[in-house]
């Protein structure tokens, strides 16, 4: 990737960061930050974008990455340290057991069960490790994939929000790649040259590749689809919804969206 290019990929993905950092107060001065790294290639365009986006921030921030050993590794964890190391930054590579003992005992079992599984050991450590925030390199298509399959799915109106906090209140989870879609994060891995070393499990079919097609699909002939998505996330009205927590609020009501009998 040409020189000039790179820089232009850069500057776009610490721009959207900065506007999602700003928004949702992601970041308070002295916060200690542990950025998840799962060895794909958003969170290692994570991790970098915010060693990139300290020379900007108002107020310095520490950084500490951490990496989850769950058995699905494509290629030894090893593989990232070169490239985290040379961050500057401390590299933290512990297990998750329960993840590890499904795998060893080879017991099915879906994202949902990994992901969780991996959250929570994410939240033990960055707690012992004092951090005040743990960071995830979510990007603004896994917010789009997560409505979709929450609605599609699980019965609710859900996505992945920007800020959310622990249920002890110790921890903030921030996602500063809410803004950046995969596309750009991927570009921005290239051009930094981080190597992603991948699950195993990444070519299983799934519900997920299923809504990622569906999305993919729907861009290609209507390309303002994703924009949209990430408009009603930030547009949400509960009184046009069945909740009946909103219920019996008198609203104007619009003709033109009733649907015909
Ligand atoms: S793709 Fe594999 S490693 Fe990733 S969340 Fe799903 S089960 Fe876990």
């Amino acid at each position: 990737m040409p020189y000039d290019v790179a820089v232009n990929v850069e500057q776009k993905v610490l721009d959207l960061m900065g506007r999602a950092m700003g928004r949702f107060s992601m970041l308070r001065p002295g916060d200690k930050v542990a950025v998840g790294v799962s060895g794909g290639k958003d969170s290692l365009s994570l991790l970098h974008a915010m060693v990139a986006y300290r020379k900007r921030a108002p107020f310095p921030y520490e950084l500490v990455a951490v990496t989850l050993e769950q058995g699905k590794f494509k290629l030894p964890v090893i593989a990232l340290a070169e490239k985290i190391r040379g961050l500057g930054v401390e590299w933290v590579v512990r297990e998750d057991w329960s993840t590890l003992d499904l795998v060893a005992q080879n017991i099915p079992h879906g994202c949902d069960v990994c992901s969780r599984n991996r959250r929570r050991r994410l939240y033990q450590i960055a707690s012992e490790l004092d951090c005040t925030v743990l960071a995830l390199g979510h990007t603004a298509d896994d917010c789009s994939e997560s409505l979709l399959r929450n609605v599609m799915f699980n019965g609710r109106i859900a996505s992945l929000p920007p800020v959310a906090h622990s249920q002890k209140g110790n921890l903030r989870l921030i996602r500063p790649l809410v803004y950046v879609t995969e596309d750009l994060s991927t570009e921005y891995a290239r051009a930094q040259g981080l190597l992603a070393i991948r699950c195993v499990c990444s070519e299983k079919e799934s519900i997920r590749k299923e809504i990622r097609a569906f999305l993919d699909d729907m861009r290609s002939k209507h390309p303002a689809v994703p924009s949209s998505i990430m408009a009603a996330l930030a547009n949400v009205n509960p009184y046009a919804l069945f909740d009946p927590k909103n219920t019996g609020v008198e609203v104007e009501i619009d003709s033109a969206n009733i649907p015909p009998r």
